[in-house]
């Protein structure tokens, strides 16, 4: 039975690409673009402006009014929505969005001149502004934002910033791009998620131009969920791990971000293309058998092969033992273990095993054995779409869940949280 689910699947992945022929569709007419509308406030066309969004609408105490840039561009187009920190501590989104907004990408002749831009960007470099403050992936109630979606207006204090934002900032977006990292105690090699059987979210996942794409459903009360069930496009982008700065998984969001745009011809200019491409349906994951302190000697990104040691462990208990860590099969570390403490079972990597398309891979690898994503230095280069050589990992996600493997998420408030409990989904 599981033996056909992927077949099935990468029916459906097929069948979303064959819609995915002319994504925009109806969006595409020779009308001039209105006014655009976003909570009450109206911005023209060929017009930027920032405004104050509150995440909760009250009166009294704080209402954690966050920043939302719209461009609103001279030429009809659709609109898509960037997005930042919905986890607190993940700062890939705040660091790339930031630089986005700056002198760089923004004003006469950039990139995102809305004199010359078709469509609209809206630009939120901080969603969960109380847990960006708290230097937390959480709300101050405990919970995950990105677990509450779509939420309600009367519900618990972070089910209603999920509605207003859900209500607000989703709707109303024809696709978002959100920016994440690993949570605490791991990394990620720059990576996009999307639902490659949903045409549009097809769409900017592939147009990112990124290596690897995990197809695969959000979970159960994330943003993504619940903006595809309404015919959203939509695409994470994980890369690096929480509070910490990684300058090159900030650079690979960035010319993903400006790829997406090209390919939807919102701004001029050729999207750039990897080499080869993973379409990943499934993985494997490489486990602690005893307990101590962890050494990881493959980063995320490496390739590895079948039994390569991966990891080493000691235990103060017993100076001079160590044990390795094996990987299962070769194939590509996706994501690795920060957190050194181990017992026996723990997830140490998580591996997407390859055995197609080997020599595509290793034409990607550096003399490290190692996956440098495209634009991580410098200017990725461009290449015709059927040029790209793709590779289809077969397979199934733990519990229907790309991070299904990782240390179960815990709705603890963030300050009587372990680090390992805090180890939860990115
Ligand atoms: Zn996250």
């Amino acid at each position: 039975m599981s033996n056909q689910l992927p077949r099935r699947r990468r029916a459906k992945v097929e069948k979303a690409l064959e819609e995915m022929e002319n994504p925009l569709g109806a969006l595409k007419s020779n009308k001039k673009p209105k006014t655009h509308r976003f909570a009450r406030t109206r911005t023209k066309a060929a017009e930027m402006r920032t405004i104050r969004f509150p995440l909760l609408e009250t009166s009294m105490g704080d209402p954690w009014p966050i920043r939302v840039t719209v461009i609103h561009g001279a030429k009809p187009g659709p609109v898509l929505t960037l997005l930042g920190a919905v986890h607190g501590d993940e700062l890939v989104g705040p660091m790339a969005l930031t630089h986005l907004l700056g002198s760089s990408f923004c004003g006469p002749d950039k990139p995102l001149d809305p004199n010359s831009l078709a469509g609209t960007i809206r630009v939120v470099p901080v969603v969960n502004l109380p847990g960006y403050r708290m230097r937390s992936r959480y709300f101050p109630d405990g919970r995950d934002l990105n677990r509450e979606s779509p939420g309600t207006e009367t519900g618990n204090t972070t089910s209603r910033v999920a509605n207003r934002i859900f209500q607000n900032i989703i709707l109303g977006s024809d696709y978002v791009i959100d920016l994440h990292t690993a949570a605490r105690g791991r990394t990620n090699l720059p990576q996009i998620r999307a639902d490659l059987a949903d045409a549009p979210s097809n769409a900017i996942a592939r147009g990112f131009g990124i290596e690897v794409i995990l197809d695969s459903l959000g979970p159960r009360g994330s943003f993504r969920r619940s903006a595809n069930e309404m015919g959203i496009g939509y695409a994470t982008y994980e890369g690096g791990g929480a509070n910490t700065s990684d300058a090159g998984a900030v650079q690979v969001a960035l010319y993903g971000i400006l790829n997406v745009m090209r390919s939807l011809s919102m701004i001029s200019g050729k999207p750039s293309r990897p080499s080869a491409r993973l379409l990943a349906h499934g993985s494997t994951w490489i486990r602690a058998d005893q307990g101590g302190l962890l050494d990881m000697r493959a980063p995320a990104g490496r390739f590895v092969e079948e039994g390569e040691v991966v990891a080493t462990i000691t235990d103060p208990e017993r100076p001079g033992a160590t044990a390795n860590v094996l990987s299962p099969s070769r194939g590509l570390l996706i994501c690795t273990a920060t957190n050194p403490y181990v017992n026996s079972g723990a997830p140490v990597g998580h591996l997407l095993p390859i055995h197609r398309g080997i020599r595509a891979v290793e034409s990607m690898l550096d003399s490290n054995r190692q996956l440098v994503p495209s634009g991580t230095d410098g200017e990725p280069p461009w290449r015709e779409e059927t040029e790209v050589d793709e590779i289809q990992v077969e397979g199934e996600w733990v519990a229907g869940n790309v991070d299904g493997g990782w240390h179960i998420e815990l709705n603890s408030p963030p300050s009587t949280v372990s680090a390992e409990e805090e180890a939860a989904e990115s």
